[in-house]
C-alpha cells in the first residue's frame, strides 16, 4: 500500500470513527433517549464533533492529501477516499471559523422558531430569520461555487454532484409539460377509487407485526439491522452490519407505516449491500441522496404499490384484518393505494404529485437565491405555485410554505434530491425489467435476486463511484427523465382508464 495512504487513512479511519458515534447519539435522541438528556448529551457531542474537524482538517492531512492527489498506485476506493477527503476538508475550510459558529446558532435557534411560527400559522415571525439564513447561505454559496458557477448551482452540487439548474430545468420542464396535465385528467374521475378501508381501525399490534415481517420479506436482515420507533420515520447505516431504520404507527392509517417501512427498508438494504473494503471508510455510504432516495422508492413506490407485489402479499394482511378487509378484493386494495388526489403536504403526497410539491419547492428556491426574491413575498410565491401546479392554494402558511423543516435548518438545493430520486428509480427499473422477470420475481416474492442484482449494480460502491456512472454503467445511458415520465402515465392512465 502506498505509504502516504496508510497514514491517511488512519485520519479517515479516525474521522469514519467519530461519526459513528455522533450517529449513534442522533439515534437515540430519536429513538430512546429520554426528554431531558438533550442539552448534556449535545455538550459530549460537541466535543466529537471537534475532534472530527481536527481530525480533518490539520496540516498533515493537509500535505497527504496533496501528495496523493497525483499518486499512481492507488485502487479504485483508494483513489475515491482520497477524493472525498479533500472535498470534505475543503467544505470545512471554506467558512471562517467565526462564520460557522454564528451560523450553526442561528440554525440551532430558527428551527425552534420555525416550530413555533409554524404552530402559530404566523410567518412573519420567522421571516426575519429566515432572511438572516438566506444571507448566510448566499455567502457560503459565493465560498463554494467554482469560478463562473452560479450561486443556487454550487448550493445543488452539496446534494447531488453533476445536477445544476440545466439539468433540473429541464427535468422538472418534462414534468410541468406532462404530469400537470395528466394529474387534471386524474382529479376528475377521482371519485371513482374508494380509499375509505384504509383509514379504518388497525389495531397498531398486528401493524408491527406485519411491518417486521414485510421488512424481512423484502431483505432487511434482521440480524444486522434493527428498527425502532420515532416521530418521523428513518434510516441510519452505521456499517453494513448495522443498519438501523424506524417506523411510526397510526391507528386509523393502514398505509403509513406499511410503505414507511418498505420505503427505509429500501434505504436500508442499499446500506447492508455496501462491500465490506468500503464500507467503514469516508465513502461508506449512498453514492448520493437521490441515489439512496432511488432504492427507497424503488422498494415502496414502483415495486411495494405494484399488484405483483401484493398478491402473495394480501392474502396475509386479509387475514391479519377479516373485518376490516374481509370484503375487499386485492383489485380494490391495489386502487387505493395507488389513488392520487392534489394535496397540500409533501411528506403525505401520493406517487403522482409528489414530484410536483418538489417542483414548486425548487421554483421558489432558484428565486430565493438568484433573483433576491422578497422573503415577505414568499408565501404567495408558494401558493402562486401551489395553484399552478397542484390547483389547489393553502388556506394557511401552516398548510404551505411553514410545512417544512428544511429552510429553517438552512438546507437549500437538498429538495430536488427527492424527485431525482423518484426518477433515477424509473430508469433503473426499466433496466431491472429488461434482465431480470420482475413480475414472475415479485409473485414469488423472491427478493434474493432482486436485492443481488441491485447490490451487484449500486449497492456494493457505497460513494465510491457517482451517481452518474452508476446510472450509465448500468443503464447504458446519462439520466434519462422520460423514464419516469413514461412510467408515471403508463401506471396511473390505466389505474384511471384515462
Ligand atoms: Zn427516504
Amino acid at each position: 500500500m502506498n505509504q502516504s495512504y496508510e497514514k491517511l487513512q488512519k485520519y479517515m479511519e479516525k474521522g469514519v470513527a467519530l461519526v459513528h458515534a455522533m450517529g449513534l447519539f442522533g439515534w437515540d435522541a430519536e429513538t430512546l433517549a429520554p426528554e431531558k438528556s438533550l442539552e448534556k448529551t449535545a455538550k459530549t457531542v460537541g466535543i466529537l464533533s471537534s475532534e472530527y474537524f481536527a481530525s480533518l482538517v490539520n496540516p498533515e492531512v493537509k500535505e497527504l492529501l496533496k501528495e496523493l492527489k497525483e499518486a499512481e498506485d492507488l485502487n479504485e476506493v483508494e483513489k475515491a477516499v482520497v477524493k472525498k477527503m479533500a472535498e470534505d476538508v475543503r467544505d470545512l475550510e471554506m467558512i471562517p471559523p467565526e462564520e460557522f459558529q454564528a451560523y450553526n446558532e442561528l440554525t440551532t435557534r430558527s428551527t425552534a422558531v420555525w416550530a413555533k411560527a409554524r404552530e402559530n400559522n404566523d410567518f412573519a415571525s420567522f421571516c426575519p430569520v429566515l432572511k438572516e439564513i438566506i444571507a448566510y447561505q448566499k455567502k457560503f454559496a459565493g465560498y463554494a461555487a467554482k469560478e463562473g458557477q452560479k450561486k443556487y448551482d454550487a448550493l445543488l452540487e452539496n446534494y447531488e454532484k453533476g445536477f445544476g439548474m440545466e439539468q433540473l430545468d429541464q427535468f422538472f420542464g418534462k414534468l410541468k409539460e406532462e404530469i400537470v396535465p395528466l394529474l387534471k385528467e386524474v382529479s376528475k374521475k377521482n371519485d371513482t377509487i374508494d380509499k375509505s378501508m384504509i383509514f379504518k381501525e388497525y389495531p397498531v399490534e398486528k401493524q408491527k407485526e406485519f411491518c417486521a415481517f414485510l421488512a424481512e420479506y423484502i431483505g432487511f436482515e434482521k440480524e444486522k439491522g434493527t428498527i425502532a420507533e420515532s416521530a418521523h420515520p428513518f434510516t441510519i447505516g452505521f456499517h453494513n452490519d448495522d443498519v438501523r431504520i424506524t417506523n411510526h404507527f397510526l391507528l386509523q392509517n393502514l398505509e403509513s407505516a406499511i410503505f414507511s417501512v418498505i420505503h427505509e427498508g429500501g434505504h436500508g438494504i442499499y446500506e447492508m449491500g455496501v462491500r465490506d473494503d468500503i464500507t467503514q471508510t469516508c465513502v461508506g455510504g449512498g453514492a448520493s441522496c437521490g441515489m439512496h432516495e432511488s432504492q427507497s422508492r424503488l422498494f415502496e413506490n414502483i415495486i411495494g404499490r405494484s399488484k405483483a407485489f401484493w398478491s402473495p402479499l394480501y392474502g396475509k394482511l386479509q387475514q391479519m384484518y377479516l373485518q376490516q378487509l374481509g370484503d375487499v378484493s386485492l383489485d380494490a386494495f391495489y386502487h387505493a393505494i395507488n389513488k392520487a388526489q392534489a394535496s397540500l403536504i409533501r411528506t403525505e403526497a401520493d406517487e403522482l404529485t409528489y414530484c410536483l410539491h418538489i417542483m414548486v419547492r425548487y421554483e421558489a428556491e432558484k428565486k430565493i437565491i438568484e433573483e433576491d426574491y422578497p422573503v415577505e413575498e414568499l408565501p404567495k410565491l408558494w401558493n402562486q405555485l401551489y395553484e399552478e401546479y397542484l390547483g389547489v392554494v393553502p388556506p394557511t402558511d401552516t398548510e404551505g410554505i411553514l410545512q417544512d423543516i428544511h429552510w429553517a435548518q438552512g438546507s437549500f438545493g437538498y429538495f430536488p434530491s427527492y424527485a431525482l430520486g423518484n426518477a433515477f428509480a424509473s430508469q433503473i427499473y426499466h433496466q431491472m425489467e429488461k434482465d431480470l422477470d420482475m413480475e414472475t420475481l415479485l409473485h414469488e416474492g423472491n427478493f434474493a435476486v432482486i436485492d443481488e442484482y441491485l447490490r451487484e449494480h449500486i449497492h456494493q460502491y457505497g460513494a465510491s463511484r457517482s451517481t452518474n456512472r452508476l446510472l450509465h454503467d448500468l443503464t447504458g445511458e446519462d439520466f434519462n427523465p422520460d423514464y419516469y415520465v413514461n412510467y408515471l402515465k403508463n401506471k396511473y392512465k390505466e389505474i384511471y382508464q384515462l
